[in-house]
């Protein structure tokens, strides 16, 4: 997606497009796996351009999570972390107990349990929880 498409998104939503909304969505779209606020701040340090204070950032990620630009994933521990829901199907995400990091997973999910007779799903997600590659290694040392 070019800058254009994520102006239209965050208009379509009903917002105004400022720097900060177009900088976070920017940095999460181009991110391989979910980033924390914190990282998002990082990532937009190390690129040319204006670079939004903290609290800006967590207000354009409150507004972009709020106006479902963004999903906050279902993760453990530390800050909460988002990625974009635009161009991505819903998929499973891999979270490492011990950095933390998280990773999203191609895979499909697999088939949803039956819920009892009038129930309704919102929302879906599957985390697995583990150790990650450097992490094991790290374990094992
Ligand atoms: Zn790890
Ligand atoms: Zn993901």
């Amino acid at each position: 997606m070019n800058d254009p498409d994520f102006s239209r998104c965050i208009r379509d939503a009903g917002g105004r497009v400022t720097a900060a909304r177009l900088a976070v969505l920017r940095c999460l779209a181009a991110a391989e796996e979910p980033l924390t606020p914190d990282e998002v701040l990082e990532h937009l340090t190390q690129t040319p351009g204006h670079v939004p204070d903290r609290v800006t950032i967590y207000r354009a990620i409150d507004w972009l999570s709020a106006h479902g630009l963004v999903r906050r994933l279902a993760t453990v521990g530390r800050a909460a972390r988002y990625e974009p829901v635009e161009d991505r199907e819903a998929h499973a995400h891999f979270q490492c107990r011990r950095c933390g990091q998280t990773r999203c997973l191609p895979a499909p999910s697999p088939p949803l349990p039956t819920l009892p007779p009038g129930y309704v799903a919102e929302r879906v997600e599957l985390v697995i929880h583990g150790l990650c590659a450097a992490c094991r290694a790290g374990e094992n040392a």
